[in-house]
């Protein structure tokens, strides 16, 4: 049997355009804005395209609609060099969020379409079994359905890969769900969700990583934002400081950049903790870019801030 190499992602890919304007519109109206952004989002995709750029060899499993927006999902993967398994679709749309943002007091309104991300299934988990079964490391999130999620992380576990489970957007999930991760891996607000307290301490994030385990996750990686990340398992808990590169001016896919560091860094065999630091260090890169895929670093600059 070869060895096992890679690592595949499963998730959905939605384009975010940003429209923004003085204050929100109220229904009926037309208001004139004052900027607009468009770009390659959705936190599987952006995951996979972090993972590329911090040298891991990355396999990202969706779908698009047949349409422009699909076709920048495809093009973005080809140029950060992700093998894209993502099935074009007919009669349904690439995945697309509506963003309106508040120029002056940053709120914002979304919709979120996911279209034919939505759609992905058991079917195109198992069109990609034996990719998945290849795979050192498998990481998957919550923007897609559930079914699929769990259908891929059995698949992985039982071959023998890595897996990390990236329980987000918060959501509720079946306890079976936690022993097929060897990491699990929320932001604050997720795994205040997962665990019914706030997470303000880091007692609390402790406690809260701790019951993470005791459902049956292996390790538990909770990201405290600017704090930096805790790394928790049985017999030893860390907390990994966040790195500064900069000024943070936009801190959206932080997670996702962390995620894609800490993947590739663990499919290299780096140890959980030094992995952790990949990943603070990569999201540390990242916040001080706008965007989220257009700011994941380069191997070189993760290397040179690591140094
Ligand atoms: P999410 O984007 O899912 O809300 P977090 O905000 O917890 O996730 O951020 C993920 C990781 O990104 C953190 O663990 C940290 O390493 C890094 N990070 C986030 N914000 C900053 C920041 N302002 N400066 C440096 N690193 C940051």
């Amino acid at each position: 049997m070869s060895e096992k190499s890679g690592i595949v992602i499963l998730g959905i890919f939605a384009a975010d355009t940003a429209y923004k304007a003085k204050r929100l519109p109220y229904i009926a109206e037309t208001l004139m804005g004052s900027g607009f952004t468009l770009g390659p989002g959705g936190k599987g995709s952006n995951q996979a395209i972090a993972a590329a750029r911090a040298g891991g060899k990355v396999t990202f499993i969706s779908r698009v609609g047949n349409d422009p927006f699909g076709e920048m999902a495809i093009a973005a993967y080809a140029a950060a060099g992700v093998k894209a398994n993502v099935m074009k679709m007919e009669g349904a749309s690439t995945g697309a969020a509506f963003i309106f943002v508040d120029e002056v007091s940053g709120d914002n309104a979304i919709i979120v379409v996911p279209g034919a991300a939505g759609l992905i299934g058991i079917e195109d988990v198992d069109a990609n079994r034996s990719e998945i079964e290849r795979a050192a490391i498998f990481m998957t999130q919550l923007e897609q359905p559930l079914e699929a999620a769990m259908h891929a992380l059995s698949i992985a576990k039982k071959a023998g890969a890595t897996t990390i489970f990236n329980p987000a957007p918060a959501h509720a999930i079946p306890d079976s769900i936690y022993g097929l991760c060897d990491f699990i891996v929320p932001n604050e607000v997720e795994a205040a969700e997962l665990v019914g307290h706030a997470i303000e301490t880091d007692e609390q994030a402790r406690a809260a990583a701790d019951i993470l385990l005791k459902r049956g996750a292996r390790a538990a990686i909770i990201t405290l934002g600017a704090r930096g990340a805790l790394y928790h398992t049985a017999g030893h808990s860390e907390f990994v400081p966040a790195f500064s590169a900069g000024i943070a001016i936009d801190t959206t896919g932080a997670g996702d950049a962390f995620l894609g560091g800490f993947a590739t860094a663990t499919s290299e065999g780096r140890a959980p903790v030094e992995a952790v630091r990949y990943g603070c260090a990569t999201a540390a890169i990242a916040v001080t870019r706008p965007g989220t895929a257009p700011a994941m670093p380069s191997r070189v600059e993760i290397e040179a801030l690591l140094r």
